[in-house]
């Protein structure tokens, strides 16, 4: 699903920051990968590249199938249409539109037709539990129930990859565990490939395996004991 080369990413400024300094990595269809690392090793910066947003200042980041380093700017949007899907800490819910509206996005900027997007808000929305607050605004759930809505709009485009900065980073620790579960079961039941960038423990054990980054390159690689299905 993802193939690193030799990735390069260097920011330009009155000094230049090596971001990433020579990243080789693959990460199969299906996989629940942790993205570990202290603040500045780079892990923003390689879920950007893995994401279609940024583009690697050399090497290759081949993403299904795609080479995004080769691709225009035109081809990454397109990319990530089709192709990803985001959850964040924050959650970026629209604040002033309903749950089902915010899930709907996606689809709505699709081109979709109406009657086809309420079914997939509506399955999207049972998936997660989130059946009952479709009708409410975002301010009116709690932050648990925000994360869900956006693994929801995260759900409703059938992305194959998911890719979660941080998402158990403004929840308590029994919200965070239940939203790994709900995590950990679209990983089973889709197959959906997931990459979580974190500093939560439990979220790196909720994953089969864990990627440890620093000063832009990859100081660990390994399975996690017990972790992933
Ligand atoms: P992390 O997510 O692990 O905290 P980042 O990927 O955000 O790390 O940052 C890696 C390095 O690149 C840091 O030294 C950071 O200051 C630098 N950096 C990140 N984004 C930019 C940018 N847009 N311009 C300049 N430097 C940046």
């Amino acid at each position: 699903m993802l193939k690193l080369h030799d990735v390069i990413k260097t920011y330009a400024g009155k000094s230049e920051v090596k971001a990433l300094a020579g990243i080789n990595l693959a990460i199969g269809t299906g996989e629940m990968v942790a993205i570990m690392g202290p603040s500045g090793s780079g892990k923003s910066t390689l879920l950007n590249l893995l994401g279609g947003l940024d583009v690697p200042t050399s090497g290759q980041v081949i993403v299904a199938g795609t080479d995004l380093a080769g691709e225009s700017e035109k081809g990454r949007s397109l990319f990530r249409r089709s192709t990803v899907s985001y959850i964040f800490q924050a959650y970026h819910l629209m604040p002033t539109l309903k749950v089902r509206q915010n899930v709907a996005l996606p689809l709505h900027l699709a081109g979709m037709a109406a009657t086809v997007i309420e079914e997939k808000v509506t399955r999207a929305l049972q998936d997660v539990g989130l059946e009952a607050r479709g009708n409410h605004l975002p301010d009116e759930l709690s932050g648990g129930e925000r994360q869900r809505a956006a693994i929801a709009r995260a759900l409703v485009t059938d992305a194959p990859l998911l890719l979660a900065d941080e998402p158990t980073g403004n929840l308590d620790s029994a919200r965070g565990a239940e939203i790994l579960e709900l995590l950990r079961t679209i990983n089973r039941e889709r197959g959906t490939t997931i990459v979580i960038v974190t500093h939560d423990h439990n979220a790196a054990s909720a994953c089969a395996r864990l990627i440890r980054l620093r000063d832009g390159r990859v100081e660990g690689d390994s399975a996690v004991a017990g972790g992933g299905v």
